[in-house]
C-alpha cells in the first residue's frame, strides 16, 4: 500500500479546502485567514527521550511525543499509540483530525495525540509498563481533566491506561479518574466503550440509509478488517439483519454471497487465530484482500488500516458507497475521483466517531463519581450520532457538497467560531 507523503500536509490541505465554504460566513476576512493560519499550528509540541532499562541490562532510549493541537472548545482530548513508524507529523495529523472529531460530534473537547516510537511486541510487560510509568511521569504537568485528556489508541489498551492513571495520581496525590478513558472498568472505565466505535458506525450507517431512504434489508456488504472496530461494526450490523457477504482481516477474508454469519465466524476465529486459517479449516470460501475491496458489493466498510482505497484500486471498487470506519483509509487523490463519480462516502471522523463518544461519557462518570447503565450509555450514544450525522446532512443538502467537505466545514467552522469568542484572533 502506498503512503501519503506526509498526513499532516495533507491534513493541512483538507484545511485549505473548506476555505472557500468558510468565506460567506465571515464578514472579516482577515479575520478568518489569522484563525485558518492557527489552525495549522498545533498549539503545543511536548517531546521526551525516554530512556529505558531492559530486563537484561541493556539500555535503549525512545522518542516520545504529545501534540495538544487545538483546545478552543474544550480540553485536549486524544489517544496515545506505541508504534515503531510513528512520527511528529503523523502525530500532528491525528491530533488535528482528533480536534476535528470532536468538534463533528460536538462534544467539548478539543484534540490531542501522543506516542512512543517503539515497537512494543519487543518488550516483555514489566518493560512496558517501565515506559509506560515513565512517559505518564513527563506527561504529568501538561494533563489532566480540564487540560488533557488521553486515551488508549494503537498498541495501547486499558492496562496502559490504569499504569498511566497510578503515576499522575501519585504525584498529583489525589485521584483523578477523569484524567484518562478507556480505562478497565474497574478503575472508572465505562460500560459500552469496547464496542462503542462499531456500534456508532452502525447508528451512523442506518441515519445515511434512512436520509436515503433505502431498506437495510436490500443492501450488501464487505468489511475490511476484524479487529476491534471491524467486528463490533459487523456483529452489530449482522444483529440488525444487514447482509456481510465479505469479510477479512490481514491474512485475507471470507465470503459467502448469501451472507455471513458473524457469531459463528468470530467463534472461528478465535478458535483458529485468522480468516485464512478459518477457510482452509472450515468450508468458508477465501477470499484475498484486494478482492474483497473490488467486490460488486453496495456498501464497502474499510475498518482496518489508512490507505486501503488509492488512486491506484479506486476504479475497480464498485461499492455504491463507502463508510469509513478506519482512521484515513481513503487517500486524497482516490476521494477526488469518488466526488467525480458522485459515489456517496462517509468520513473517518463521523463514522467512526462513537469511540471517542463513550470516551467523553466515560469522563462525565468519573466526574461525577457515578456509573452509568450499557442501556443508557447506548441510547445516549445514537441520540448523540444520529444527531452528529443530521447536521452534516443538513449542511450537504444545503451547499450541495460531499460528506466529507460538509463534515470538515461544519468541525472547523465550530473551532473558528469558538477561537472568535475567546478572542483568540
Ligand atoms: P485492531 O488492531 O483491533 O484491528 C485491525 C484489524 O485490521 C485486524 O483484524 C487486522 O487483522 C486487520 N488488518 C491489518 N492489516 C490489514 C490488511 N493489510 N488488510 C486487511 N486487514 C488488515 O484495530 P482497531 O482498533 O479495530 O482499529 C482499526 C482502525 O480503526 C484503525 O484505523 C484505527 O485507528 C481506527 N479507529 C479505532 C477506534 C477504536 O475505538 N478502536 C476508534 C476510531 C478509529
Amino acid at each position: 500500500m502506498l503512503k501519503p507523503v506526509n498526513s499532516f500536509e495533507n491534513a493541512k490541505r483538507q484545511l485549505d479546502l473548506v476555505v472557500p465554504l468558510l468565506l460567506n460566513d465571515y464578514q472579516d476576512k482577515k479575520r478568518l485567514n489569522r484563525a485558518i493560519r492557527l489552525l495549522k499550528k498545533p498549539q503545543n509540541i511536548l517531546k521526551k527521550k525516554l530512556n529505558l532499562k531492559l530486563d537484561n541490562g541493556k539500555k535503549r532510549s525512545y522518542q516520545s511525543f504529545r501534540i495538544q493541537y487545538n483546545d478552543a472548545r474544550g480540553p485536549f482530548k486524544g489517544g496515545i499509540r506505541f508504534h515503531q513508524n510513528v512520527t511528529e507529523d503523523e502525530i500532528k495529523a491525528l491530533s488535528f483530525w482528533m480536534s476535528i472529531k470532536c468538534a463533528v460530534v460536538n462534544i467539548p473537547y478539543g484534540g490531542s495525540k501522543g506516542g512512543i516510537i517503539v515497537d512494543p511486541t519487543k518488550l516483555n510487560l514489566r518493560e512496558l509498563e517501565r515506559l509506560t510509568k515513565q512517559y505518564a511521569n513527563f506527561l504529568t504537568p501538561y494533563i489532566g481533566p480540564w487540560r488533557d485528556i488521553p486515551a488508549p489508541d494503537v498498541n495501547t489498551n486499558g492496562q496502559v491506561m490504569a499504569w498511566m492513571l497510578e503515576i499522575f495520581e501519585k504525584r498529583k496525590r489525589h485521584h483523578s479518574p477523569a484524567t484518562f478513558t478507556g480505562k478497565p472498568i474497574e478503575l472508572g472505565g465505562s460500560e459500552g466503550r469496547e464496542e462503542a466505535t462499531g456500534r456508532g458506525g452502525v447508528y451512523i450507517l442506518q441515519a445515511y440509509l434512512k436520509s436515503k431512504k433505502i431498506n437495510h434489508k436490500k443492501i450488501k456488504l464487505a468489511i475490511q478488517g476484524f479487529g476491534n472496530v471491524g467486528y463490533w461494526f459487523a456483529k452489530f450490523a449482522f444483529n440488525a439483519d444487514f447482509k456481510i457477504v465479505a469479510i477479512s482481516d490481514v491474512s485475507g477474508g471470507v465470503i459467502n454471497t448469501a451472507g455471513l454469519n458473524i457469531d459463528e465466524l468470530k467463534k472461528l476465529h478465535a478458535k483458529f487465530g485468522c480468516l485464512k486459517e478459518v477457510s482452509s479449516m472450515t468450508n468458508y470460501k477465501f477470499i484475498e484482500n484486494k478482492d474483497l475491496l473490488e467486490l460488486p458489493v453496495d456498501l464497502l466498510v474499510p475498518a482496518a488500516l489508512e490507505n486501503a482505497i488509492t488512486k491506484e484500486n479506486i476504479n475497480k471498487i464498485k461499492a455504491k458507497f463507502i463508510l469509513e470506519m478506519a482512521n484515513g483509509p481513503t487517500t486524497s487523490d482516490a476521494d477526488e475521483i469518488l466526488k467525480s463519480n458522485k459515489i456517496d462516502l462517509i468520513p473517518d471522523v463521523l463514522a467512526n466517531s462513537g469511540g471517542v463518544t463513550v470516551s467523553y461519557f466515560e469522563w462525565i462518570q468519573n466526574l461525577h463519581g457515578y456509573k452509568w447503565t450499557k442501556e443508557r450509555v447506548n441510547n445516549e450514544l445514537k441520540e448523540t450520532i444520529t444527531k452528529a450525522f443530521g447536521d452534516i446532512q443538513e449542511v450537504v443538502l444545503e451547499k450541495k457538497i460531499t460528506y466529507r467537505e460538509a463534515t470538515f466545514y461544519l468541525a472547523v467552522k465550530r473551532i473558528i467560531d469558538a477561537m472568535i469568542l475567546r478572542g483568540r484572533v
